[in-house]
């Protein structure tokens, strides 16, 4: 009897907010609820709120808090660093390099340029999904402006050689952006010694409020605005702030940052145990990303002879809540081009599992996904035409 558990494995679509980065929140919807453009004096109060996230934030990132704005969320800042620095950087050249592998929130703002008189190199990466900075190198012409490269990946974890890419970019001076909305809170970022003059983060992905993001622009890189109107954030992004927002971001990059190392432990211990326990119990199965270079909460993994969707159905039913391919694409059948540019074969693609950790799970939850799991793929497998035909020797792989 009773309420089904609920199994929390989708940490990249999205966290809780954290008690204590809701606690801080609060007051800003309540008691100091002033307009931090107003010149009465529970507007400073506002102001001031706005002020410590913004060093928080700097903190985090080894950046100056004059190199902080606050946005909606990652897909406004990563909207603002490309459109940006495109249109600031127009008559110096119309080349953009990036990767095949990034978020629709940079892919679909590049493919939106090239629409607009901007050439874009995608970048090809390797069957980790690490992309060579040698190729980098090569990509690079005169008329290149941007290269946007993400630090780690939210399908596959794979995690970029950012230090050496920004390296790179800063030898032919041109601006390096990263998107990294996934690494925050699982590496240690420092925009100097990694090179780095753009940097995209959103706070729901590191427990902290939806709808507010940030974006690092270092001093005197050449960016226009991308929100027009009123002359907040320094003038360079228009709206009345979303105070209790920022005010969670700035205290939940505190927590996120804070103890970097134990929370990998923590994580990593229990997905390695996860991991290794389904590839014990399923056969057939393929990890996509890299073994090592990964985020600690991410598996991304692929069972021959299924469909993802019906996997995540079935497990749903059971209380458990994952992924296949990302967030935005499940519910269409497309495979992700994230694993279609590792290599993977479209019809594996489709047979693929993210679950990826966080602060909520603990060993209970990996016993669960270890009891239901391997039931689900041989039940679905059962069901499998392709499956049967590899029992019965005409399918060999
Ligand atoms: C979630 C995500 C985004 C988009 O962030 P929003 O705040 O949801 O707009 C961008 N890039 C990556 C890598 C993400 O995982």
């Amino acid at each position: 009897m009773g309420e089904k558990r609920t199994v929390y494995l989708d940490h990249s679509a999205t966290t809780y907010v954290r008690k204590e980065v809701l606690d801080a929140m609060v007051p800003y919807f309540t008691d100091h609820f002033g307009n931090p453009s107003s010149i009465y004096h529970i507007a400073g109060v506002s102001r001031k709120a706005i002020d410590t996230a913004r060093a928080q934030v700097a903190k985090a990132l080894g950046a100056g808090p004059e190199e902080i704005y606050f946005t909606s969320g990652g897909s406004e800042s990563d909207n603002w660093a490309i459109k940006g620095i495109a249109s600031a950087n127009v008559k110096k050249g119309n080349h953009i390099i990036t990767t095949k592998i990034e978020h629709h929130a940079v892919l679909h703002t590049c493919q939106f340029l090239e629409k607009n008189g901007f050439a874009v190199t995608y970048l090809p990466v390797d069957k980790y999904g690490l992309v060579d900075p040698a190729e980098l190198e090569r990509a690079i012409t005169d008329k290149t402006i941007l290269i946007s490269i993400m630090y780690a990946n939210n399908e596959i974890g794979t995690i970029e050689p950012i230090a050496e890419l920004g390296a790179i970019a800063r030898k032919h001076k041109v601006p390096f952006h990263t998107d990294a909305v996934q690494a925050i809170g699982n590496v240690k970022i420092d925009v100097n010694t990694q090179n780095i003059d753009l940097l995209s983060l959103s706070a729901h992905k590191f427990y902290g409020p939806k709808g507010v993001g940030v974006l690092y622009i270092r001093k005197g890189t050449k960016i226009d605005n991308l929100i027009h109107g009123g002359g907040q954030e320094r003038r360079r992004r228009a709206g009345t702030e979303n105070i209790a927002g920022i005010v969670g971001c700035g205290k939940a990059i505190e927590l996120a940052t804070a103890d970097i190392e134990g929370h990998n432990k923590r994580i990593r211990a229990l997905r390695d145990r996860l991991l290794a326990g389904i590839q014990a119990k399923i056969p057939d199965t393929h990890l996509n990303g890299h073994p090592e270079k990964r985020l600690p909460g991410n598996i991304n993994i692929s069972f021959e002879f299924i469909e993802g969707e019906s996997m995540l159905l079935w497990l749903d039913d059971e209380g458990i809540c994952a992924s296949t391919g990302s967030a935005c694409t499940s519910g269409s059948l497309e495979p992700s081009h994230v694993l279609l540019a590792t290599g993977l074969p479209v019809e594996i693609s489709h047979g693929s599992l993210r679950l990826t950790l966080g602060n909520v799970n603990t060993d209970a939850d990996v016993d669960l996904v270890l009891d239901v799991l391997p039931k689900v793929v041989s039940r679905l497998r059962e069901m499998s035409p392709l499956y049967k035909g590899k029992k019965g020797g005409c399918n060999v792989q």
